[in-house]
């Protein structure tokens, strides 16, 4: 593991450990680069469980500061893992092109048009299908630069993979193709033993020219670099999939 391009800290409320915390981790794991990727905020603050619009000035100081803190020893990479919401893509660019947050990944946690959409909720095809739709929508903006956990949307699916799975997550991974964007390999599901990373979708994904990428989503330091990375790549590995160890 040479690198990890999404993670947590405490500031998004329901993670543990301070930025530094993070960084500190992956020094001491050998990583040559750590992209803390904070749930971006929303101005309307829907979700109470990420930085509030009101508090980034302040988490944008605290990231800095670490970052000047830890400079020469690693490279942090300021990012934040962002929702396709039509009405937030200014402030994302806003956050990019005024505060250098480099690396917008694209994490779709909720949809439909009021975001009533839990997408790791009891589902059925309907919203699946409004997921894999903003998931293409996203994609097309070209802001994003990787899919965190493509096959979120299986998650509470009760049928479990079926024809529909297969249509959604072919849709998406057409979509990236077409664009070129990473997909991820998502630890942190692996660890809570969610419905996906699934070995059904990322064996289709194979019949796409894709690039991919294990992250570990940690929500806690230890989590970083622990065993569902490992478990991770032995999904790679057994579903012969090739890694990108750095972007
Ligand atoms: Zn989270
Ligand atoms: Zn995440």
């Amino acid at each position: 593991m040479k690198a990890n391009y999404h993670t947590h800290t405490r500031w998004c409320k329901h993670g543990t450990g301070e930025i530094e915390d993070y960084i500190e981790e992956a020094i001491r794991n050998g990583l040559q680069e750590i992209a803390i990727t904070e749930h971006v905020p929303h101005k309307d603050n829907l979700d109470l469980r990420r930085i509030q619009w009101e508090e980034f000035l302040n988490y944008d100081h605290a990231l800095n500061q670490a970052i000047e803190c830890y400079a020469g020893r690693i490279h942090v990479i300021k990012g934040f893992e962002c929702e396709y919401y039509q009405e937030e893509l200014e402030a994302y660019r806003m956050f990019r092109e005024k505060y250098g947050y480099q690396l917008l990944i694209l994490g779709q946690h909720r949809s439909g048009e009021n975001r009533e959409i839990d997408n790791f909720a009891e589902k059925g095809v309907y919203e699946m299908e409004v997921y894999a739709n903003e998931i293409c929508r996203g994609i097309e903006t070209r802001m994003f630069d990787f899919v965190a956990h493509p096959d979120l949307a299986l998650q509470g699916y009760s049928r479990g993979w079926d024809s529909k799975c297969e249509y959604i997550m072919r849709m998406i991974f057409e979509k990236c193709e077409e664009y070129q964007i990473p997909v991820e390999v998502n630890a942190n599901a692996l660890r809570d033993k969610r419905a996906y990373p699934s070995e059904e979708a990322f064996q289709i994904s194979k019949e796409y020219r894709l690039q991919y990428l294990i992250n570990s989503d940690a929500h806690n330091p230890e989590d970083l670099c622990g065993t569902a990375i490992q478990e991770a790549e032995a999904f790679a590995k057994k579903l012969g999939i090739t890694v990108l160890e750095t972007l």
